[in-house]
Order: structure tokens, then C-alpha cells, then sequence
């Protein structure tokens, strides 16, 4: 399974935008996050012509993951009379702040679905089922992963983590997994895992296994590519 990405930066880091990611297949659009820039990308690429559904992968809620939420949503639901899906755990801890954020964004309940993950069972040939993973990442929010189950094993997909046991845990069962999209950061603020962490845990022989994204900087990016990490880009198609 392929994930395109729309942008592959940090909060912070304009240049390389709001990190995030889709799949598009036929008339339906998955995407994980939707931060501030990722409205404007989805338009930018002509992502969604002839889209009839989005559903919508969120792991927190920080700006630079949720930030556009409220414009995609009006756009699809006054403009195309169309709603969107948002997809969120069971018993999810972010439900209420979503809807609370969706109502001052304009957005009354009837405008958009809420759905769990069973919602997306067999619903793109890229994958069978996915599920969350609460994770954590700052003393402020809850943070999810995500987690695919494809043909070729387990596509890891992190959100946003501090927390290096993660990987580690994959490590275990490495066997299984496909892919491990990372998000990594050589700022020193706790919040993502540093790239010189990463090199420290992950053994060489595994290191294609893992996709780092949401770089704070270029210098980041020049880490991991040197550290022999694979690097995510930003593709629009
Ligand atoms: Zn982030
Ligand atoms: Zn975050």
C-alpha cells in the first residue's frame, strides 16, 4: 500500500507544509489528518474532482492536523451537498473536542458523519481494516496511530509520538509489519521522535522498513536520508 503525501513538514515548518497523507481510489478519498495547509493541497493537486466520498483519518488534534477540517467539510457539504466521514476510534477521546471544533467552524451535526473504523472495512483495495492506537505525544492532547492491515503485512502510521517504546514494540514483530511512517524531528522539544533516537534503535537491516516524515527541517531530512531511513515525499497523484 502506497500513502501520497500532500505535505511532509512539522507545525512549524511552512515550507514543506502540514503533514499529511491519502489514498485515492475511484471516487473515494481517504486522508489522515487535515491540517491548515492541507484544504488548500487537496485543491492545488485537483484531489478531489470527481469525489463522491472522504473519509477522514484523524490522529489529534493540533492545528497542523485538523486546522482545515472546517473549511473541507463546509466546502463538501454547501457547495457539493455532500458530507464528509470522519472516522474516529471507539469510544474516541477527541470526539467532543472534533464536533466542538466542527460547531464553531459553522458545522451542525447533520452536516458530516461520524463513523468508527469498521466503516472502512473493504472499502479500498489498498487495505483490509485499519484501527487506532492511543499514543502519546504531548501533555496537552491524546494522539492516535494508525494501523492498516494490507496483503503485504502492517502499515504502522504513527501521528505524532514522543514515545521511542512504540518502535521498539514493532520491533518485536517486525516480520509482520510493511511499513513504519515516523514522524521525526531533531528539534529538542519532547514532543516527536529525534532522528538520532531513531538511528539508535532501529538496526540497520530494518531501516527500509521505516518512512520518516513530518520533518521540523531540511536538516532533518538530509539526517534520515544519511542515516539510510527511506524519506517520504509529497506527491499529487
Ligand atoms: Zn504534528
Ligand atoms: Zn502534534
Amino acid at each position: 500500500m502506497n500513502l501520497n503525501f500532500l505535505g511532509i513538514g512539522s507545525a512549524f515548518n511552512v515550507l514543506q507544509g502540514n503533514n499529511a497523507c491519502y489514498i485515492k481510489e475511484g471516487n473515494s478519498l481517504l486522508l489522515i489528518d487535515c491540517g491548515e495547509t492541507v484544504y488548500e493541497r487537496l485543491n492545488m493537486y485537483n484531489l478531489l474532482d470527481g469525489v463522491d466520498n472522504i473519509y477522514l483519518l484523524v490522529t489529534h488534534t493540533h492545528s497542523d492536523h485538523i486546522g482545515s477540517v472546517g473549511t473541507l467539510a463546509n466546502y463538501y457539504y454547501l457547495s457539493l451537498n455532500k458530507k464528509i466521514h470522519i472516522i474516529l476510534d471507539y469510544n474516541s477521546k477527541i470526539k467532543e473536542d472534533i464536533k466542538t471544533l466542527l460547531r464553531i467552524f459553522g458545522l451542525e451535526e447533520h452536516m458530516y458523519y461520524i463513523e468508527t473504523p469498521d466503516f472502512l472495512d473493504n472499502k479500498f483495495s489498498s487495505f483490509k481494516k485499519v484501527r487506532y492506537q492511543e499514543i502519546t505525544h504531548c501533555t496537552q492532547l491524546i494522539s492516535y496511530a494508525c494501523i492498516f492491515d494490507t496483503d503485504d503485512g502492517e502499515i504502522f502510521y504513527t501521528g505524532d509520538t514522543n514515545d521511542i517504546s512504540v518502535l521498539k514494540n514493532l520491533l518485536t514483530r517486525i516480520d509482520k509489519i510493511d511499513k513504519i511512517f515516523v514522524d521525526t524531528n531533531t528539534s529538542s522539544l519532547p514532543v516527536h521522535l529525534n532522528v538520532d533516537l531513531l538511528a539508535a534503535t532501529i538496526p540497520q537491516e530494518y531501516r527500509n522498513k521505516i518512512y520518516c516524515m513530518h520533518f521540523n527541517n531540511q536538516d532533518c531530512i538530509n539526517k534520515a536520508k544519511n542515516y539510510g531511513f527511506n524519506v517520504v515525499k509529497v506527491s499529487s497523484n
